[in-house]
């Protein structure tokens, strides 16, 4: 089952309806989302369900199902579940989502600051890192802070722009993250462009203007192999 993904077109989206298609012991899925499952190093998306009686269930985490575009709801334990066919009335928390789209926004700015290979990447709501295949001394958190926070005061808006594989495959500089695939499906790439900063795959949920990411701060810089070097921000 294949599941419309509205965050895809619009990561603001905060409520929405759907319908239930089935209940599983892995979570449940709806005819649409604005859930993010898992992926590409950012967290899942948490909030609730309510119900046509009003009752709330309270979603944990998402993560992806077994088929392409398919996300998996997972309810927090104890939680009641709904019927498939069930319409729901889908909420995200914000507050968490926004954290997350700000923080991983500053990681596409931040990547044209470190110019190295990326070899990991993680997003979680306090605080993002990134992994560079880099020499450590190449490293300065305050360097990094105060030229990713130039970017960023610039105040650029961001697009969405899809290419088709073979466009892609014509591009493989636009592949800086090793680690993660790019996201692919029905022969298209979702890209990220940050005009004049940044252009890279991703499928993730990001700001309109890297102004509203206000500024970053560099929590930690540390060695996590030959490979990984561990740039770790949070938001100022
Ligand atoms: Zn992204």
């Amino acid at each position: 089952m294949t599941t419309e993904l509205l965050f895809r077109t619009d990561s603001y989206a905060t409520t929405a309806s759907a319908r239930v298609v089935s209940v599983g012991e892995r979570g449940i899925e709806l005819d649409r989302t604005i859930f993010y499952p898992m992926g590409g190093g950012q967290a899942g998306d948490t909030g609730a369900l309510v119900r046509p009686t009003g009752e709330r269930i309270t979603i944990a985490d998402t993560r992806k199902g077994e088929q392409v575009d398919s996300v998996l709801h997972v309810p927090a334990p104890g939680m009641a579940r709904p019927d498939p066919g069930e319409i729901v009335t889908l909420e995200i928390d914000w507050p968490r989502r926004y954290a997350l789209m700000r923080l991983h926004t500053a990681l596409h700015v931040m990547s044209c600051v470190v110019v190295a290979p990326v070899t990991g990447g993680n997003i979680a709501p306090e605080k993002a890192r990134l992994d560079f295949d880099i020499d450590m001394s190449l490293l300065d958190a305050a360097k990094i802070e105060r030229e990713t926070n130039a970017i960023i005061a610039r105040g650029i808006d961001t697009e969405i722009v899809w290419i088709n594989d073979s466009e892609l495959d014509a591009r493989p500089e636009l592949v800086k993250t090793m680690s993660v695939s790019p996201p692919r499906g029905a022969g298209n790439v979702r890209l990220l462009k940050i005009p004049g900063v940044d252009l890279q795959p991703c499928g993730g949920t990001h700001v309109r203007n890297i102004g509203e990411i206000g500024a970053i701060h560099v929590l930690r810089i540390r060695s996590e192999g030959r490979r990984n070097r561990r740039v770790e921000i949070a938001l100022a």
